[in-house]
């Protein structure tokens, strides 16, 4: 008889835990896993593809206005918040459907419940007790709200995809990734929005061109920016929110929306039983195996804090499923990994800002362009399109790309390979470009803005 009940046990069924189960039953493992609100996690209930969705029913806006350009007579145009939430709905539950039985096709025994580890290698759901030779932690991170008083009257982006009405005026608090899509859906969608930050410029740690555009980008559209804004408190007046700044600046508003931060999900599940250690923020500790302090546990995806994306998640888990069961010792690779804010006009960077190339140590070379797309030329809409390059000026490698503008992600995938794959500048002046997009500035752009510091 095993020893063991389980080759593996997996608590949480998000974008890493479902990806290791199904990989390691793939390879034959015995494989359990247990997921206690829905299976898809974070990405698909309550994160990107939820988002998506909202980006896209937000940008008709624009479009139907954009029309009249074209020759186009569009009529009344009416939106229904109930509806687009009830569409959005029934496919996130179609989605969470084949989530499931990816898993069960795969044979892993899919549990629903909330898994606590009662030692290194028993796992408690239900009251009942079940043991694994190895654990799989993949229990992603939490929204968290400021620590200020009537913090309580915010919703998180969790709430964000369930509200009954769309609101009057909202004021989205944060200047992350998050903040700033939510920002732009609501804006899209008819409400009034004011998009605080208490830090000077959006995006933190994007590069600083990025920041810059993006901020001028979306007041234009009408959400009103109010930075270097630290929220005090929050409080009810009559039917309304009001968000009162450090500096005495008040917001009045119908809804208040934290994008304040996410927080791994490493507290009440009996890893100090287990023996892991955690990390300052709190995630679980990992090496580049996403093995834990503990050596039959291991953990992958949000709850380490590492590069809380999904696809990223998504490799950590492969690259274990792999290595222990699949003889193809992977370890994930966390650089260069391209990544997108939907917000309106979208951003989408792989590689390095100018910033961190010189605080590297590169003398950089940049290519900077800044046009307005040629849809435009006919809508009329003052929307400009940001490219840049970050160029090392010793080997003429490609440090980084960035752009904010229509299809960014879209475009910027392609160039994550060529950066990947060590292209100098050299080889983008080679490319032909097709014509006429927007892409093809990423290969005509000849002249650096920026000069190297001269030796
Ligand atoms: C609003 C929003 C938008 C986002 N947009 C994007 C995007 O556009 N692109 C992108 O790449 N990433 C995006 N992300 C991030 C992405 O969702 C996460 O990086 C990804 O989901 C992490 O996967 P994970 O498996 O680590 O965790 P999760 O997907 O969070 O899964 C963890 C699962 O574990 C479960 N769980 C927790 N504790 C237990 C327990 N004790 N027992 C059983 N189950 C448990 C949870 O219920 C959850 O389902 C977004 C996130 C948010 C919040």
């Amino acid at each position: 008889m095993a020893p063991f009940d389980h080759d593996l046990f997996v608590i949480g069924g998000g974008s890493g835990g479902v990806r290791a189960a199904r990989i390691a039953a793939g390879h034959g493992a015995r494989v359990a896993v247990a997921e206690q609100s829905r299976y898809g996690g974070t990405c698909v209930i309550r994160g990107c593809i939820p988002k998506k969705l909202l980006v896209y029913a937000a940008h008709f806006h624009e479009d139907f206005a954009d029309a009249a350009g074209y020759g186009w007579t569009v009529g009344e145009a009416r939106f229904s918040w109930p509806g687009l939430i009830a569409a959005k709905d029934k496919e996130i539950a179609r989605l969470e459907g084949i989530y499931r039985k990816l898993l069960t096709d795969a044979g892993a025994k899919v549990l629903d419940g909330r898994a606590t580890l009662a030692d290194a290698h028993t796992v408690v759901l239900d009251g009942k007790r079940v043991t694994a030779e190895t654990i799989l932690v993949a229990t992603g991170g939490r929204a968290v709200k400021p620590a200020i008083p009537g913090a309580e009257l915010a919703i998180t982006s969790d709430e964000a995809f369930h509200l009954a009405d769309l609101p009057r005026r909202i004021a989205v608090l944060g200047g992350g990734y998050i903040a700033c899509e939510f920002a732009g859906i609501f804006n899209g969608l008819g409400a009034e929005v004011t998009l605080a930050y208490r830090g000077e410029a959006l995006l933190r740690g994007f590069d600083g061109d990025v920041r810059q555009h993006l901020g001028e980008e979306i007041q234009r559209k009408g959400i009103k920016l109010v930075l270097g804004a630290a929220p005090a408190r929050i409080e009810k007046r009559g039917g309304e929110l009001a968000v009162i700044f450090g500096d005495g600046r008040e917001i009045a508003a119908d809804a208040v929306m934290a994008a304040t931060g996410r927080h791994p999900n490493t507290a009440g599940i009996g890893l100090e039983a287990a023996g892991v250690k955690l990390a300052k923020d709190g995630a679980v500790a990992v090496d580049e195996w996403s093995r834990s302090s503990v050596a039959n546990i291991y953990a992958v995806g949000d709850v380490t804090n590492r590069v809380n994306l999904t696809p990223v998640a998504i490799k950590e888990a492969h690259a274990f499923a792999d290595t222990l069961y699949g003889r193809r010792p992977a370890k994930a690779d966390h650089r260069n990994v391209a990544h997108a804010v939907f917000s309106q006009p979208s951003v989408s960077c792989v590689g390095l800002s100018e910033e961190d190339a010189r605080r590297e140590g590169f003398e950089v070379k940049i290519f900077r362009t800044r046009f307005r797309a040629l849809k435009h030329t006919l809508s009329g809409r003052q929307e400009f399109t940001l490219m840049k390059l970050v160029v090392d000026a010793a080997s003429d490698r490609v440090l980084g790309a960035h752009m904010v503008g229509a299809e960014a992600a879209e475009i910027i995938q392609g160039l994550a390979i060529a950066i990947r794959c060590g292209a100098r500048k050299a080889d983008f002046d080679a490319t032909v470009g097709i014509h006429p997009t927007a892409a093809e500035e990423f290969v005509t752009m000849r002249t650096a803005v920026a000069p190297a510091p001269a030796h």
